[in-house]
Parts: structure tokens; sequence; C-alpha cells
């Protein structure tokens, strides 16, 4: 039987915009320690634009973008949104045998070239030389914007760097987290460096960078080894594993609905608030409890 508390507790939330889908879950939120929040559409806005391009060698930029965007038309990761909307309305070269390598890029042909557009992973991983740029990339990064490399057959021609902004109430709710003692840890499949500088600007204590979709789930368990009770907060169908994971699971709302239908508590808002509130309202229904 459920004490007549608890489902005052979810009634209560809901007034909040705050789903809880039923009482274990919000007697579990009482007992959390460590918030882990997904970058990329959870901390940020998640509409990431680019913001400076620059080439290496022979190639003009508009050329570069062009490149770009033909191979990103395949994909529906946001950064390909960004690269698209910068080629505006051009006509895109035709791609052939299009991949999308997770966690690390897109890869295809086009005008006879062969195109790799991603991470630095992704062109270390093709042994192709990322040198040229490297002051740039570095710099880009450690603004907190995310450096997308362009290969044309094996050589590096271009970096877009792409700057996706914190959502204007991010800070102040995860102000209000760590004021009432939880530890903060960013998830993200971005490189450290850029991870590292927007976790500075949010007030984040722990980064975890470079995870491939299939390592968000396992990042939880190790927190869960080291004796944490954590709640993931994502959006994302790649976050999904990691929601059930977690010992409660926090959608964010307008996110996939993986995401929505794994978690366990999932926010009508698009907004971290609802992590503050839903929190305190597990622990003040809790408390009244006893
Ligand atoms: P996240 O959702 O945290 O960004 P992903 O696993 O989706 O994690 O991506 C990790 C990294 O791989 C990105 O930060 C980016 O550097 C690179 N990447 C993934 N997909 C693309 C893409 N379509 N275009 C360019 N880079 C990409
Ligand atoms: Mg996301």
């Amino acid at each position: 039987a459920t004490p007549m508390s608890i489902i005052s507790g979810v009634g209560r939330a809901a007034e909040f915009g705050v789903l809880v889908r039923d009482a274990d879950a919000l007697q579990r939120a009482s007992t959390l320690d460590t918030l882990v929040f997904d970058k990329t559409g959870t901390l940020t806005e998640g509409k990431p634009q680019v913001v400076a391009v620059k080439t290496h060698g022979e190639i003009q930029e508009s050329e570069a973008v062009k490149l770009a965007a033909a191979l990103e038309q395949g994909s529906s990761h946001p950064l390909a949104r960004a690269i698209l909307e910068k080629a505006g309305g051009t006509k895109l070269p035709e791609v052939i045998g299009f991949r999308t390598l997770r966690g690390l890029g897109v890869s295809g042909e086009a005008q006879g070239h062969k195109l790799f557009l991603g991470n630095k992973a992704l062109l270390d991983e093709q042994k192709i030389d990322t040198q040229p740029l490297a002051d740039e990339i570095e710099a880009q990064a450690r603004q907190g914007s995310t450096p997308v490399l362009l290969a044309v057959d094996g050589k590096l021609v271009a970096l877009f760097a792409i700057r996706d902004p914190l959502r204007a109430d991010s800070v102040s709710a995860l102000q209000r987290l760590h004021r009432n003692g939880y530890r903060l840890v960013m998830l993200t499949g971005d490189n450290s460096i850029t991870a590292n500088a927007i976790a500075k600007e949010a007030g984040i204590d722990e980064v975890i960078a470079g995870v491939l979709p299939d390592g968000k789930a396992e990042a939880i368990k190790n927190l869960q080894r080291q004796g944490r009770q954590v709640a993931m907060v994502g959006d994302g169908i790649n976050d999904a594993p990691a929601l059930a994971q977690a010992e409660v699971g926090i959608a964010m709302g307008g996110g996939s609905d993986v995401a929505i239908e794994t978690a366990a508590i999932t926010l009508m808002r698009h907004s971290l608030t609802g992590v503050a509130d839903a929190l305190a309202i597990s622990k003040a229904t809790l408390r009244n409890m006893k």
C-alpha cells in the first residue's frame, strides 16, 4: 500500500510541472546525492551554431562548408543542423557511401573525394594529422566551442567551431541544487576541453567527457560502484540506457520519446528548474512521512 502522503507528493509535483511515474520513484529521489547531466540539449539549448571557420591549405571556406554540409544531410545530430544552417540554401553535391560513426562523426564521398567530418578522435583513428590546426582547435575548445574537423582525401582542410550556449536558467537551477548539497556531474560525448569550459561556466563539479553513446550507462554504474546514489538527467535517445541505470532517470520535457518512456520522472518544461523542484518535493514528502 502506498502511504497517502506519497500520493499527495506525486500530485504536488504535477503542480510544479513534474510528472512522477510511480510512488517508488519519489521515494528513491529523496535519497540521492549525485546528479548527472547530459550536456547537449539538457544543460545547453541544444541549438548549436557555427561561430568560426578556419581552413588549412588551398580550399576556399565556401567549398569546405559545402562539402561538410553535403555530408551532414545524412545526420540527425544537432551539430549537423548547425553546419547545414551555415551552408544556407547553397546547392550541395551528392554524397555516396554515407556513414554515421557513432560518437565520432560522419563519412562519405562527394565529387570524387573521400570525406571525414567529426572530432579529433575520428581523425586520429583515421591517422589524419590534425597538427596544422592544433592551436586553433584547442583555442576554440577552451572557449567552450566544439571543434568539428573536415578531412578531404586524408588531409585536414577545415575546422568548424560550433557553440551551443547554456540554457538561460541552467546556472541558477544548478546553483540551487549545489546549495542543497548535491554533487553535480556532466556526462558527454564531446571532448574534455570543451566540456570542462562549459562545466566551469555552469558550476558543475565533475566532468565525464568523450563517452561513446553506449558508455553512458556504464559511467552511471561506475558512480554507483563508488557508493553514489545517482539521478541521470537527459533528453536524447542515447541517454535512455543511462536513465534506466540510474536510481532515478529524469527526462527533459520535449526530449525524445524514448528518454521520456524510460525515465521515472519527466519534466513538462524543458528547464532544469524542474529538477530542483522535483527533488525538493520528494524530500519534503518523505520527511512528512516520518
Ligand atoms: P553528444 O550527444 O554528447 O554530443 P555524441 O556521442 O552524439 O555525444 O557525439 C560525440 C561527438 O562526436 C560530438 O561532440 C562530435 O564531436 C562528434 N560527432 C558526432 N556526430 C557528429 C556529426 N554528425 N557531425 C560532426 N561531429 C559529430
Ligand atoms: Mg542531449
